[in-house]
């Protein structure tokens, strides 16, 4: 399709609209941030930002990836993103990360790069920002990434196998799919041959100096953008990037960086993709037509453009849902967007996305293709719009209202895709002022217009896959016969979709306001707590973190262990089906509908030992959302549709689940740990498949039958006497038989001692996987211990990552993992070392763990203690400016008596080696207990 057509809605719109914004055609560009450019074309972007508070963040973005890669390169822009990590001008061998880990900074959540065919993206996050030296030490490793990365023979030589480990790892099912059938996507186009993870015949062989040339080629200033956000000094950073860049030399003749075209296809191509280890058919259909051109990106166009695209998905998304829950509907699932096509830039598809239900993948692919048609014939209604456009103009509100705590990164990611993809840089304050001018200017009219151009009902541009499970003995439907079906589908009279909103209130009557009995102060966490007049328990605390946000949380003792049958698929999926339940005479579609615009939802939460709710809602949308948690209590019913479509997904996915390695080995882990306790296990497709709704709703009668079992806890930015009034009205007035704890009981039934589970699986793609664990159940639930768990679990994954993943290249991924959890009052502590192994190396691997354990206890790592420390203490003040931080610790010194704030850093502060060493020694080793589970390819 040819973008002109598609503009003239948009056009025509924005000729009326010119008067009403009194705005120049151009977009404004955000005033906070500095963007420059060097003379020899590194371009920068700088903001000062507080949240959070004394840190920053650390960008270098190239508008490079693997479509520049020669065909004897491919999977090179991805090692090279590798290589960053292993040695650099100012920071040899691992330095740089053991730097950035002293300084706090955790490797993989702070630290972390990733290659795509067009971009490859570096960043460092949350560093902290009150020390110079720090600063410049930032600075260096951004300008040795932009031209001093070492690439010495033997640091490529190491990394060969973990990306073979990665590739090991990642590329199965659809991803495995995509790479085999990624050139009959793209026929003629350079992105069918450029998957960025190349290929291993390269990785494994490749000379250095290949790597060193597309390095040179193409890793220049031109191609890069510096981005720094956060507590910093503004022109200290753009002095700094001159300093250090400014010399950096473009060579007269350096390669262009071109765009790679996706040609036409005249006829549609249809392709069906096998892979054993894909779980479940997924279907994708997309209608492509040329990308907005990024020169028109600034433009008031672009914004309309935007806007219509974005609520045309979300209309489509809700009738999707809609359809999903008619029992004779073919797909469980189904969305469309227009937006990429699938990895090239330089096209756009309007892309359908469908999940067939089990045996039907032909029919469910052409019953959602026959709603876009219905929508390509008869467009959206007036009153699904109305619903669409008042959802984004609600988010839009959101995000102003909390505009102050916008998070420094995604101001980061903002400028990472102005400089590859030319979005534009449009503040909070002037998107909300322009959307909230321009989005009720823009009729259904327009919408159902842009709708018309962008789903084609012609075979031209028409790309369709199929991922579906191989299985032996199965048989499978062919690229024609989805052809068949979509060119039924086009040739079919249909009707127009009618909107059934339903137009009474949520609810239809106030209940009887209770009342405030009792209130009492804490002054170490400062918040309220008050006793109700139906013996509720509410706790409050008001912050101003986020002007915008209030979050909630509703807990009793019990959970899965009063319950019959807790192994169940009724208690299990409890939660999920609960979720999916109508509210009184409310379906899930009436709801969705009825809280259109509105910020607020709760779910449903069942643990072993306790259950309850949480959810997240707006000041402005706090009586709706108390009316919510008032219906959650009183008035679940059954919505057959909905919760038989949720179950018919959930078994689907459950069938094939085998298949799927990672899933085994979890399940092999918890079956050991456990002694094959049934509450343990993944639950089977036959299990999910006899779920009684009436038990279901049984037991939330027994959980959710008495409010005086329960705590209510509210954090954020509202209004006390309103909050307060909402309390009395719609939580004292619920329900109550007076303060009788549901006892929780202990389902866990931990194996004693010493157990080994090593087991053959037969795979597609060959990788063992290992995971070593210690546990003590004979352990106080104290914050000293939590703390000790959690800097004893991060020196080991420290080391385990040094000694498996970077020193014997065995593994893509090798860690610890460890927690100090509590249920039904009793604690344990569990550590792990887990790894996913070349399993040429594993034997060598696995005594690692235990050998690294040893020498922790001997002597724990100085080094590695001091970063982990410093990682906790940085985390910490980050953490106590957050609501959700703050409802968890409130409902711990509820639940528990345990205040896991007020000492929280100077318990941090005390750690030392001596501690560590008598905890692992004393505590966990000394309780016998230890599992060891490892699955090798057969
Ligand atoms: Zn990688």
């Amino acid at each position: 399709m040819k973008l002109r057509k598609l503009f003239v809605a948009a056009l025509l719109l924005m000729a009326g609209l010119v008067q009403v914004s009194a705005q120049d055609m151009t977009l404004p560009q955000d005033k906070n941030v500095r963007v420059g450019k060097l003379d020899n074309g590194l371009t920068y972007y700088i903001r000062h930002n507080n949240y959070p508070e004394k840190v920053a963040n650390y960008y270098i973005a190239q508008k490079v990836g693997s479509v520049q890669e020669e065909e004897s390169q491919r999977g090179l822009a991805h090692l090279l993103e590798h290589m960053a990590f292993n040695g650099t001008d100012h920071f040899k061998d691992n330095l740089l990360q053991e730097y950035l880990q002293s300084i706090g900074v955790e490797y993989g959540r702070n630290l972390n790069a990733y290659t795509s065919t067009d971009q490859t993206v570096y960043f460092f996050t949350d560093v902290p920002s009150t020390r110079q030296t720090a600063v410049d030490s930032c600075m260096m490793i951004l300008k040795d990434w932009s031209n001093g990365i070492s690439l010495t023979e033997e640091a490529i030589n190491a990394e060969r196998d973990i990306v073979h480990n990665e590739y090991r790892m990642r590329i199965i099912g659809l991803q495995k799919i995509l790479e085999t059938l990624l050139p009959k996507l793209y026929p003629g186009s350079l992105y069918g041959e450029r998957f960025p993870i190349g290929l291993m015949s390269v990785i494994d062989g490749c000379s250095p100096e290949t790597l060193r040339a597309y390095y040179r080629k193409w890793y220049r200033p031109d191609n890069q953008a510096i981005i720094v956000v956060g507590d910093i000094d503004v022109d200290y950073i753009e002095g700094k990037i001159k300093s250090l860049f400014s010399d950096i030399k473009v060579p007269a003749d350096a390669a262009k960086v071109e765009i790679v075209p996706v040609p036409d296809n005249d006829e549609g191509i249809y392709l069906v993709g096998k892979d054993k280890e894909q779980q479940m058919s997924i279907i994708l259909a997309a209608m492509k037509h040329d990308a907005f051109p990024d020169e028109m990106k600034q433009s008031m166009q672009y914004l309309v453009f935007d806007y219509m695209r974005n609520v045309f998905g979300d209309m489509m998304s809700a009738r999707f849902a809609e359809e999903a829950q008619k029992p004779d509907c073919p797909f469980m699932q189904a969305g469309a967007n227009d937006e990429q096509f699938l990895v090239s830039r330089s096209k756009d598809a309007l892309t359908l996305q469908v999940v067939p239900r089990e045996g039907k993948d032909v029919e469910g692919l052409a019953a959602a293709m026959r709603e876009l048609k219905r929508v390509h014939d008869f467009g959206f209604t007036a009153t699904e719009y109305e619903r669409a456009r008042s959802e984004y103009l609600s988010q839009i509100e959101k995000a102003y209202n909390n505009r102050e705590k916008t998070p420094s990164n995604s101001f980061c990611q903002e400028y990472v895709q102005n400089f590859i993809n030319a979005e534009p840089i449009v503040s909070i304050e002037d998107q909300h002022q322009l959307m909230q001018q321009i989005a009720p200017m823009i009729p259904v009219e327009a919408v159902n217009e842009l709708a018309k151009q962008l789903i084609s009902l012609t075979d031209s541009n028409f790309v369709c896959l199929a991922a579906v499970t191989e299985k032996e003995g199965k048989q499978y439907y062919q690229p024609e016969d989805m052809k068949r079906a979509i060119d039924a589908v086009r040739q079919e009279k249909l009707e127009a979709y009618v909107d059934n909103v339903k137009q009474e209130p949520l609810m239809a009557e106030a209940p009887k306001a209770g009342t405030i009995k009792k209130e009492e102060t804490n002054a170490a966490l400062g918040f309220t707590k008050l006793t109700l007049s139906n013996g509720a328990t509410v706790l409050m605390k008001k912050t101003d973190f986020n002007a915008d946000e209030i979050v909630f949380s509703a807990t009793a003792d019990g959970g899965n262990s009063v319950l019959p049958n807790p192994e169940s698929g009724d208690v299990q999926l409890a939660s999920i089906v609960l979720s999916q339940s109508a509210l009184g005479s409310f379906m899930t579609t009436d709801l969705q509908k009825a809280l259109a615009g509105k910020q607020c939802g709760t779910q449903f939460s069942l643990s072993n030992d306790s259950h309850g709710l949480t959810g997240t809602t707006t000041p402005k949308d706090l009586e709706t959302f108390m009316q919510l948690i008032h219906l959650d209590f009183t008035k679940v019913a059954k919505d057959e549709k909905a919760v038989s479509n949720i179950i018919n997904l959930v078994a689907t996915q459950l069938k094939n689940i085998s298949q799927n390695n990672e899933a085994v080995f979890e399940d092999s882990v918890m079956s050991t740990t456990y002694g094959n306790n049934p509450v343990y296990r993944v639950p089977t497709a036959e299990q999910v498949e006899a779920i009684s709704y009436d038990r279901v709703l049984d037991n939330w009668k027994k959980l959710f039958g008495n409010a005086a079992n329960f705590t209510f806890t509210f954090v954020g930015n509202y209004d006390e006497a309103q909050l307060r009034q909402f309390i009395c009205q719609y939580i004292a007035s619920l329900p109550s038989k007076g303060k009788k704890d549901l006892k929780a009981g202990d389902l866990r039934t931990f194996v004693k001692g010493n157990v080994t589970n090593n087991f053959k699986k037969k795979m597609e793609n060959p990788q063992a996987q290992a995971q070593e664990m210690w546990r003590s159940n004979e352990v106080p639930f104290t914050l000293e211990n939590d703390v000790l768990t959690d800097v004893a679990t991060r020196i080991l994954d420290m080391m385990y990552n040094r000694e498996i993943r970077e020193k014997l290249s065995a593994a893509y991924h090798a860690g610890a993992e460890g927690s100090l959890d509590v249920e039904a009052g009793k604690a344990f502590v569990t550590i792990s070392g887990v790894g996913k192994l070349n399993p040429e190396k594993a034997a060598q691997a696995v005594p690692e763990f235990q050998k690294g354990m040893k020498a922790t206890i001997a002597a724990p790592n100085q080094e590695d203690l001091n970063k982990a420390k410093q990682i906790l203490l940085k985390q910490a003040d980050v953490d106590a400016k957050t609501n959700g931080y703050w409802r968890r610790i409130m409902n711990r010194y509820n639940r528990y008596g345990l205040d896991f704030h007020t000492d929280y850093k100077k318990v941090v502060e005390s750690m030392n080696a001596q501690k560590i060493s008598q905890f692992l020694q004393n505590v966990l080793l000394k309780s016998g207990h230890h599992v060891e589970v490892t699955m090798m390819p057969e």
